[in-house]
This record gives structure tokens, sequence and C-alpha cells, in this order.
């Protein structure tokens, strides 16, 4: 295949074997972990867990990403369509409230394929770092029940430091419109987990406050009745030697200072414990 699937548009041939893409993937699913998982969202984890399909690599590569073994080393292994199928079926008859794809937009033909070979009768959550081609969203239109995009960077300076996305701001604001367009407001079952929607996430940054309030006025502005889940985990892990600035965990004063303006700003959500930033909450990649 020759490869525009996200907002870097590389035009790259990706082949079974590997990628020349800005990602480097192949053009067959890559998995780095399929399981139960805990630790989303209470509408998304529930008491069963959601069921969660790592994939490998990744479209944005932070440097910071909490993920790095597989979002920027590429770790995992290729499976085929059937088979990704047959993994969506397992993790359904598991009891798993949801079908979880976790980075999943390299492989968004695949995904679709492996949805019209077994359609779950689970909501499918599509969990993306939110840089994403609205075209590409399109084609996953009916396939696709509830959006979890990241809202990273109010600030494109920042965005292409960390995550060499000059473009990142204005990409993922059409994304989240788009995913909006799709989902419509959240809807909930009447043991709370959610059945349709998005959420916008935000991991909030050592030293970047200002960023996190930015991204909470673009949130209210242009999104304002959908929820918000702010995250307090990051732990310094990636390739963040050049990067004074993220060699901490965030203090409680800095979380507290986003968590006050997010209260203040009326909007609605979730907020997440300081004490999720730990190593051991980054699972095993042993698919
Ligand atoms: S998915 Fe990978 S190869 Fe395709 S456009 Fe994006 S970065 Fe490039």
């Amino acid at each position: 295949m020759i490869c525009r699937l996200c907002p870097r548009n590389c035009r790259a041939e990706r082949d079974e074997n590997g990628g020349r893409g800005f990602c480097g993937l192949p053009s067959l699913a890559k998995v780095a972990r399929i399981a139960p998982h805990m630790w989303e969202e209470p509408p998304i984890s529930g008491k069963n867990g959601s069921g969660a399909v790592f994939f490998s690599g990744c479209t944005l590569r932070c440097v910071f990403c909490q993920n790095y073994e597989i979002s920027a080393l590429n770790r995992g292994r290729t499976i085929n369509s059937k088979q990704l199928s047959e993994e969506f079926r397992r993790l359904e008859s598991e009891g798993v409230h949801n079908i979880n794809l976790v980075s999943p937009t390299p492989y968004v033909h695949c995904i679709t394929e492996a949805l019209d070979l077994y359609r779950p009768d689970i909501p499918i959550v599509y969990n993306s770092s939110g840089y994403e081609k609205v075209e590409t969203l399109k084609a996953l239109e009916g396939y696709v029940d509830i959006y979890l995009p990241d809202l990273k960077y109010s600030d494109n300076a920042l965005a292409l430091e960390y995550s060499r996305a000059k473009d990142y701001v204005e990409t993922t604001i059409a994304a989240i419109g788009e995913m909006l367009r799709q989902t419509g407001k959240a809807e909930l079952d009447e043991d709370g987990i959610m059945k349709k929607g998005t959420i916008i996430r935000h991991l909030v940054l050592p030293n970047h406050t200002k960023n996190s309030i930015g991204v909470l006025d673009i949130i209210k502005e242009r999104f304002p009745d959908t929820p918000v889940s702010l995250m307090g985990q990051y732990t310094p892990h990636g390739d963040i030697k050049k990067y004074p600035k993220l060699q901490r965990k965030i203090t409680a004063r800095e979380y507290n200072k986003v968590k006050n303006y997010l209260f203040e700003s009326g909007l609605d959500g979730f907020v997440q414990e300081l004490s999720s930033a730990d190593e051991k909450y980054i699972p095993d990649w042993d698919y």
C-alpha cells in the first residue's frame, strides 16, 4: 500500500515486512498486547475491564510517550485481519465492556477488514493521539462507537518540539469535530458504562501548565458539552534526555492548578489521581 492514512501524509510504501513512512510500520497490523484493561475511565473500564488491543507504533511518537517501547520502538508482532477478528471475539467472550483499539491509526484498513469479518456486540472504542485525518475518520463511520482522542497541545511550537507535528492543534481540533459529528453526545447504560460518545483526554506535562490551560480553553470554546479526562500519570519515560523540562513527574501544585481551572470552567469529566504516576501502570508488552 501507498500510505496517506494520517496527517503525516507520507505517501510511503508499506508492505507485510515493513514500511518507509514516518511510523515505519508494515501494512499488516502489529500488536503488542491484547488483554482486558482496568485503567481507563470508569465508563470505559467498568467492573470487567476494557478489551484493549495495543497496536505497535504511532503516527505522533511523542518523545515522552508512556508506552515508548511500542510507540517508538514498534515492539510487537504482526497478525492478519482474520486473526484480529478472532481476538475481538475472544475478548468479547471474556466479558469486557468494549473493544478498545489503542493507537489504531496506521491500521485502519486492517481494523475495518477485521470488523467486517466479525462485529462484536459491544462498543468499539477508537483510542488515539487525536492527530488524525478527517478523511480517515470518515472511513470509520459506522464501525466506531466511542472515540477517546487526546488533545495534547494548545501550542504548535510545543507540538513541534515534542511530537514533530507543527500542525497538531488545528488538525486535532478538526479531527475531534468529526468524531463528535459521528458519535453525538455521550450515552451511558444503566450501569454507567459508555455505549456511545467521545471523551477528550489531556495528560498534564511537568512545567507546562500553561499548555494544559490552553487545552481546556480550546475544549470550552469548541467542544463545551464533551467530557474531559484529565490525566496526571506522567512519568519520565521515553527519549527525553534532551528535554530538561520533562525530567520529573508533575507536582501536586501543578496538577491542582489545572484541576481547579477545569472545575471553574464548568466542563464535565474525570480527574485521575496523582498516585497513577508510576511505571508499574505501564502494561507488559507480551503479545
Ligand atoms: S500511517 Fe505511517 S506511513 Fe501512513 S501516513 Fe501516517 S506516518 Fe505515514
